[in-house]
């Protein structure tokens, strides 16, 4: 049976936008699949080559190598680090499930420490799990989570320190900087998706890796063609994962170019709430200190984890859409495999896991729907 939607009140303010942004690029848009058609070359041809040079410039980083999505970009990367089967990689259990996935994809094993007070992998806990040296940890996964940055001098100190591979996971938070760097920079490959609701999202599935030189730029375009080194030569067990030349075209035509003006956006909508959600029940995290965040999501924190459902009803009543990243840790999923290793207990990714709700946040959001997801949080019955 179809669930009647009568008795919900239509959501005047959703999570995502995606029909005003098809308005607003409508035309580049078809233009560019249009250059498409008409040029007849629909796989890795002109467009994906002048896309990941664009990307990498926009970005800050020498190069990138577009993917069929974010989750074969992080394992192309981690496999262009050369981590692989048995191997150890600590990470944080506050994430999309793809983070953990791509570990597991490689054949390795995700081991977790606890996140910080604004939810991104505690960098002092990943120093001890380093410094102890007992788990034998191969490569570090750091995601810049809601679109913060995390401390990308410190990440790559910690890379050259320990001799550890750093793979950033970029997917919430691409164009963040923190104290002027670019997210990803820490890292010889790092990940980035273009799934519909990133900051830069295409009409479907893409992804990117970011590659610091020329070598790993040309491993993970061999990994993402089947492993091809050369036309039917084979050497290493690749992926069928290429971003397509319509995505690219979209991306490179349509989107890319708009990304400052919606990432400004952004971050004006999240100072708005930042300056205004007043409520004794609500709690809004902290921003890492010298992150220039990209606000992807805009995370806040119940007070009493028992209210969460009374806090998102009392939100779509006054027609405004929320979610939750994420309710259940990649550490307790079952497809994490049962020898997960949590090396430090996870009290504060529980707490986010129990507490938090998402706000709407995206760059087609105007100021009467800011203001009214503010004036929504700020009645919320108090008990
Ligand atoms: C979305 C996301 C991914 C996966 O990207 P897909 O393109 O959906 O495969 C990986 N990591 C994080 C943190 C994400 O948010």
């Amino acid at each position: 049976m179809i669930r009647s939607t009568t008795m919900m009140p239509a959501l005047l303010v959703p999570a995502n936008d995606f029909t005003a942004q098809w308005r607003a690029i409508r035309d580049e848009a078809l233009a560019a699949i249009d250059r498409v058609g008409e040029r007849g070359w629909l796989v890795l041809g002109s467009e994906v080559k002048a896309f990941e040079e664009e990307l990498a410039a926009w970005h800050g980083l020498p190069a990138s190598v577009g993917t069929g999505n974010g989750l074969d970009a992080l394992e192309i990367a981690l496999r262009c680090h050369g981590v692989g089967p048995g191997d150890v990689v600590l990470t944080t259990p506050l994430t999309a499930f793809a983070t953990t996935l791509a570990i597991l994809r490689v054949g390795a094993r995700p081991a977790f420490v606890d996140v910080d007070s604004a939810g991104l992998l505690d960098l002092d806990l990943v120093e001890s799990a380093l410094r102890s040296g007992t788990a034998a940890i191969k490569a570090v996964v750091p995601v810049h989570l809601f679109g913060h940055a995390m401390d990308v001098p410190r990440l790559r100190d910690l890379a050259q320190r320990y001799r550890v591979a750093m793979i950033e996971d970029c997917a919430q938070a691409i164009g963040a900087r923190f104290d002027g760097q670019p997210v990803g920079s820490a890292s010889r490959a790092s990940a980035t998706s273009f799934y519909p609701t990133k900051n830069l999202g295409c009409l479907g599935d893409g992804g990117a890796v970011f590659v610091a030189d020329e070598e790993t730029r040309a491993r993970a375009a061999t990994l993402r063609d089947y492993g091809q080194t050369a036309k039917y030569v084979h050497d290493i067990p690749g992926l069928n994962s290429r971003l397509d030349e319509v995505q690219a075209a979209v991306l490179r035509s349509a989107l890319l170019p708009r990304l400052s003006a919606f990432t400004a956006r952004r971050r004006q909508i999240a100072e708005t709430y930042r300056a205004q959600i007043r409520h004794p029940a609500v709690r809004v995290p902290p921003v890492p200190a010298k992150s220039e965040s990209v606000w992807h999501l805009f995370p806040v924190q119940l007070q009493v984890a028992a209210r969460r459902d009374d806090f998102q009803a009392h939100l779509r009543n006054h027609g405004v859409a929320s979610g939750v990243h994420y309710p259940v840790l990649t550490s307790s999923q079952r497809a994490a495999g049962h020898d997960v290793q949590r090396l430090t207990p996870l009290p504060r990714a529980e707490e986010f896991a129990q507490t938090e709700v998402s706000l709407p946040i995206h760059p087609f959001l105007d100021e009467e729907g800011v203001a009214r997801v503010v004036a929504a949080v700020n009645t919320f019955e108090q008990r």
